[in-house]
C-alpha cells in the first residue's frame, strides 16, 4: 500500500508548473508556512530563496536555520533598507530609491535560474505601506519563469495578487497568547 502512495506522489511530483502561493489574513502562521515548505523542499535538494521585506533589524530564527540549510535555503533581508523610512518618513525619493533596490533584488533572484522556490515575506505589508507599487509586484508575478514556485505572505493581500495566484490561505485568527498578555517567543514567534 504505501509504494502505491509513493508511486503516486512521485507521479504527482512531475507537475513541473511553478504554483503563486499566497499567505494572508490576521492569523499568526503566515511566514512559518512559508518556512515549511522551504524546510520541505530542501529535503528534495530543492532551492529557496526568502526575501524579507519589512523585518530589519530584529533577528529571526530563520536568518541562523537558513546558515544551517546552506546552499538549499537563503535568506536575503530587504526590510533594513526600508526600516528607517517607516520609523523617520523619510522622504518620498529615498522610499523610491530603496523601493526599486527591492524590485530589483526580487526579479533578479526570480529570474536568475537558481531557485526552484521564491518566497517575498510580508510583501502584503510592503504593498499596503506604499513601499512597494503593487503593479512591479504583479509584473513579478507575471513574469516569473513558467517552474518557479512563488510563495507571498503578509496581510491584506490585494484582490489583483489573490486573481494571479493559485493557492490562496487565509490565516484566521481564533485565539493569540498576545490577546492575555503573553508576548512574543523565541523559536515560535521569532
Ligand atoms: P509567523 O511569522 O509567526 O508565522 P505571521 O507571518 O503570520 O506570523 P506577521 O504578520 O508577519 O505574522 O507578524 C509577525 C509577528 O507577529 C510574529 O512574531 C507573530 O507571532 C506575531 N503575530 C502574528 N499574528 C499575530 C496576532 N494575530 N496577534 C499578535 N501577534 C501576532
Ligand atoms: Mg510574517
Amino acid at each position: 500500500m504505501l509504494n502505491v502512495f509513493t508511486w503516486i506522489i512521485h507521479e504527482l511530483s512531475m507537475e513541473k508548473d511553478g504554483l503563486v502561493i499566497v499567505y494572508t489574513g490576521k492569523g499568526k502562521g503566515k511566514t512559518t508556512a512559508a518556512l515549511g515548505i522551504a524546510l520541505r523542499a530542501t529535503g528534495y535538494a530543492k532551492k529557496t530563496c526568502m526575501i524579507q521585506f519589512i523585518k530589519g533589524s530584529w533577528h529571526y530564527g530563520e536568518m541562523y536555520s537558513s546558515k544551517r540549510l546552506e546552499p538549499e535555503f537563503e535568506v536575503v533581508a530587504i526590510g533594513k533598507g526600508f526600516v528607517g523610512i517607516i520609523d523617520d518618513k523619510s522622504p518620498k525619493e529615498e522610499h523610491e530609491r530603496i523601493a526599486k533596490e527591492a524590485i530589483k533584488i526580487s526579479t533578479e533572484k526570480i529570474q536568475s535560474g537558481k531557485y526552484d522556490i521564491v518566497i517575498l515575506d510580508e510583501i502584503n505589508y510592503a504593498i499596503n505601506l506604499g513601499l512597494v507599487k503593487i503593479e512591479d509586484v504583479l509584473n513579478l508575478i507575471k513574469s516569473k519563469p513558467k517552474e518557479l514556485d512563488l510563495v507571498l505572505t503578509g496581510n491584506y493581500a490585494k484582490d489583483e495578487i489573490i486573481e494571479l495566484a493559485d493557492l490562496v490561505t487565509e490565516m484566521r485568527e481564533i485565539k493569540h497568547p498576545f490577546q492575555h498578555g503573553i508576548k512574543a517567543k523565541k523559536g515560535i514567534d521569532f
